[in-house]
């Protein structure tokens, strides 16, 4: 069996899988591998998988799949799987850190002292105790926010229609009213098209003046345009970003815009979750390579 890492996984994984058969990280060699594993640069497109003659099998550590075309992949038969448990606990940190780092001027804090000022008065922080959270999507990831939130003292709510009830935030119906009443508003659902742009001029409008959004869900669920000049206006107060329309972002007006944290796509990216990620893919390759 040959096998193809694509993107960036743990280090100690080209030997885990070695047992199985070849294992190159050569892209050029796609055409003869049998299994190849992605994160979220490689875009498993129809040419890409025309390309890939003899592909069984597409590993994708993490969990969002939009960067492969499943039902082409499916014409192919060819086996799609992701790591959908195993990055909960790195997103859902990566988005507390931004939902403490924007009120409390983290990032604003360091850069000023590095250019030899003193802020002290200027960098007003305030608390998430006692704020209302919004989650917009509550599986997996939003889930562990919701856990962590309620720790800090916040009242965690969240829109999700897919979900009857959640043992952490209260589930409610009314998108509308969630934005009306959140402080902070998070995402955490996938791109589809019920959920692309659903954070728009719009919607933007129905929030609190001066909320603070954070979105470690998927770019392509926001506007960027209205959110750029929402942070202008100073509607929203803070942005905490970690996706992107495309990675890297091309022209986004979100990268100059003011009150805005931003990440180039690490939420899955901690030591932890690629060990863990690198284990799960290994069970799924046994699994495969026994027939099941
Ligand atoms: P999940 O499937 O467990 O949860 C997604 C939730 O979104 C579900 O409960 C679903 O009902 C809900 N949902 C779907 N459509 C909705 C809608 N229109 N309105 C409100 N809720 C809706 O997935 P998860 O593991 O929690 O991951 C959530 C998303 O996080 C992924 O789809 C991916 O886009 C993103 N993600 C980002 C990173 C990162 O590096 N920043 C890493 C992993 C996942």
């Amino acid at each position: 069996m040959k096998i193809l890492i694509s993107d960036a996984f743990d280090a100690s994984l080209p030997e885990k899988l070695s047992r199985f058969g070849e294992v190159t990280d050569d892209k050029s060699r796609l055409p003869e591998v049998d299994i190849v594993l992605v994160r979220s640069k490689t875009k498993c497109t129809r040419e890409y998988i025309d390309e890939a003659k003899n592909l069984k099998m597409i590993l994708r550590g993490g969990v969002g799949l939009d960067n492969i075309d499943l039902e082409y992949a499916k014409t192919k038969n060819i086996i799609v799987q992701n790591t959908a448990a195993a990055s909960s606990i790195a997103v859902a940190e990566l988005a507390m850190a931004l939902m403490i780092a924007l009120p409390n001027h983290i990032v604003e804090g360091t850069t000023s002292m590095r250019n030899g000022e003193w802020k002290k008065k200027a960098l007003k922080r305030t608390e998430l105790y006692g704020k209302n959270l919004g989650l917009i999507g509550c599986g997996k990831i939003g889930t562990e926010v919701a856990k962590r939130a309620v720790a800090f003292g916040m009242q965690v709510s969240t829109y999700d229609p897919y979900i009857t009830g959640n043992e952490y935030a209260t589930v409610v119906k009314d998108l509308d009213g969630l934005l009306a009443s959140s402080d902070y508003i998070s995402l955490h659902t996938p791109s589809t098209p019920e959920t692309q742009g659903m954070i728009n001029k719009d919607t933007i409008a129905k929030m609190k003046d001066g909320v603070y959004i954070i979105n470690t869900g998927r770019g392509k669920c926001v506007v960027e345009e209205d959110v750029a000049e929402a942070l202008q206006s100073g509607k929203i107060t803070g942005y905490g970003n970690d996706v992107w329309y495309s990675d890297p972002p091309e022209n986004s007006p979100l990268v100059n815009a003011p009150n805005l944290t931003m990440l180039p796509h690490i939420g899955a990216s901690t030591k932890e979750n690629l060990l863990r990620i690198g284990d799960i893919i290994e069970g799924q390759i046994e699994a495969f390579a026994g027939g099941k």
